[in-house]
């Protein structure tokens, strides 16, 4: 086990914050970044991914499950999120470079692709590629980010969904992405989820899926914004929305249940009898934006989404 300086602004002082699934997560005295530490060194945690063909590691099985049945972000939820890239991009139309960072089974990229945009994925593992057919696995990368074959300021835009809480060091990877944008090029991270959001301050959120190891970063807005100021971006938009799955759902709390129910909570959930009923309330999406724009409000949103613009020079 290692004991690490923080990941953000690298000061070695914290405090102890909680203990999650047996491990400690501390907070940072200098930023108030919230990370795993003590922690397994970094290639231990990238084996997890199947990064050297370990294929059947927990990591593994819960990436797998949790895009083989049913997507949780569905195709309308993309178009949206490419509509805003479209408008925040400078020149507008065009056909604009996309890189998604962890694109996973790649189902953003084909949407990307077919709003015109020239779409290019990378993830670190392999076990997803048997779910992306041939002509999109040719513009996908996987290994490690640092060996990718992308130029200096190639892309227009860089997207990555649900990703920065899992990765060893945010700050070294978003420098290192950001030499891959453009000048005033877009950057869209979302799917973060929050630590400070009302739930977790409520003790109701039953951190499904938002675990060590899986996760190693416990980002608020306020960390997350600063991620994007240290590393050189203007923030442009940021905004917390959304509840935990299993309160949105009413599912008993995962609090102690063995960690074999998180491979199927989501089936449970998208096959439920509540999810069939509230797809069938044409009120459903008024009540929903509501429900959000309140939990903006107050920071307190399960999740963060954040879009920044690269500074020049
Ligand atoms: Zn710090």
């Amino acid at each position: 086990m290692l004991q690490i300086p923080c990941p953000l602004c690298n000061s070695g002082e914290n405090n102890f914050s909680f203990i999650l699934n047996n491990w400690t997560i501390v907070e940072c005295k200098q930023c108030a970044f919230k990370y795993v530490n003590p922690r397994p060194a970094q290639n231990e945690i990238e084996e997890m991914y199947g990064s050297n063909n370990h294929n059947d590691t927990m990591v593994v099985q819960v990436h797998q499950s949790y895009y083989g049945k049913g997507h949780i972000q569905d195709q309308a939820h993309y178009q949206k999120e490419l509509k805003i890239i479209r408008r925040l991009l400078p020149g507008g139309n065009g056909t604009p470079m996309l890189l998604d960072f962890g694109c996973g089974d790649g189902s953003f990229l084909k949407v990307a692709r077919l709003n015109g945009m020239d779409a290019y994925g990378c993830d670190i593992g392999s076990w997803n590629m048997n779910m992306i057919d041939e002509e999109l696995r040719q513009k996908i990368y996987v290994g490690n980010f640092e060996d990718a074959p992308y130029e200096d300021g190639l892309f227009d835009v860089i997207y990555s969904h649900a990703v920065f809480e899992h990765l060893y060091n945010p700050r070294m990877v978003l420098t290192e992405l950001s030499k891959k944008l453009k000048e005033n090029g877009l950057l869209m991270i979302t799917g973060i989820p929050n630590v400070r959001s009302l739930f977790i301050n409520l003790g109701i959120d039953s951190f499904d899926g938002n675990i060590p190891l899986i996760h190693l970063n416990y980002f608020s807005k306020k960390t997350l914004s600063e991620l994007l100021t240290v590393t050189g971006f203007e923030i442009l938009q940021i905004k917390t929305w959304g509840v935990p799955l299993r309160l949105a759902f009413r599912k008993k709390a995962i609090r102690g249940e063995e960690k074999d129910n998180i491979i199927d909570w989501e089936d449970k959930i998208l096959g439920s009898s509540m999810v069939k009923m509230l797809k069938k309330l044409s009120l459903f999406p008024v009540a929903k934006k509501s429900i959000n724009a309140m939990l903006n409000l107050i920071n307190g949103g399960a999740v963060i989404d954040i879009i920044g613009r690269k500074l020049s020079g």
